[in-house]
């Protein structure tokens, strides 16, 4: 968490990340830190930290938290949603403060799209790399990320290609 410097502290901000579609239930988060326990991105990422990003939200780290790349780092995956024991809905309230974030300029409007598609090739590279590993599923074999990825990146451009 960044420096917290109570001048700068907006009181409503979790009021209206609490209107959003989405937000509604951001206030009765109890910071027990299961989302952050099952996230996979903050498995990859020890910064990255869903508890500790609603704990911003509600001591009115507005300009931290709508300027963090944090908030596009979460792949919404909906893991943290269904181990939430308060039924906040984490999932959808990264999906609230992506929209403030556009809506007050802290990113360009086109740049949710971007990472759209981030998400979508992530996902193609994601499968082909499974079904290159799947062909062996019945060996105890050993695995090249780097292989595998430059076998998955081919395969995605092939099918992006028209077909001649
Ligand atoms: S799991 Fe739910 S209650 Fe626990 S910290 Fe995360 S959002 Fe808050
Ligand atoms: S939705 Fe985002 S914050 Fe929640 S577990 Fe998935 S990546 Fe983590």
């Amino acid at each position: 968490m960044g420096t917290i410097v109570l001048s700068e502290l907006d009181p409503k901000f979790k009021y209206e990340v609490a209107e959003q579609p989405g937000g509604e239930n951001i206030k009765v988060c109890f910071s027990c830190g299961l989302c952050t326990a099952g996230c996979p991105v903050s498995e990859i990422d020890e910064n990255y930290n869903p508890r500790k990003i609603i704990h911003m939200v509600l001591l009115g780290m507005r300009e931290q938290v709508l300027s963090s790349d944090f908030i596009w780092l979460c792949s919404l995956c909906y893991t943290c949603y269904a181990h939430c024991p308060q039924n906040v809905k984490f999932t959808d309230v990264m999906r609230a403060l992506r929209t403030m974030a556009v809506k007050e300029g802290y990113v360009h409007p086109s740049f949710p799209d971007r990472i759209k598609e981030i998400d979508n090739l992530s996902q193609k590279l994601r499968q082909q790399m499974a079904l290159s590993i799947l062909r062996r599923k019945s060996e105890d074999a050993s695995i090249n990320p780097a292989e595998l990825l430059a076998k998955a990146s081919r395969e995605v451009e092939r099918a992006k290609s028209p077909v001649s």
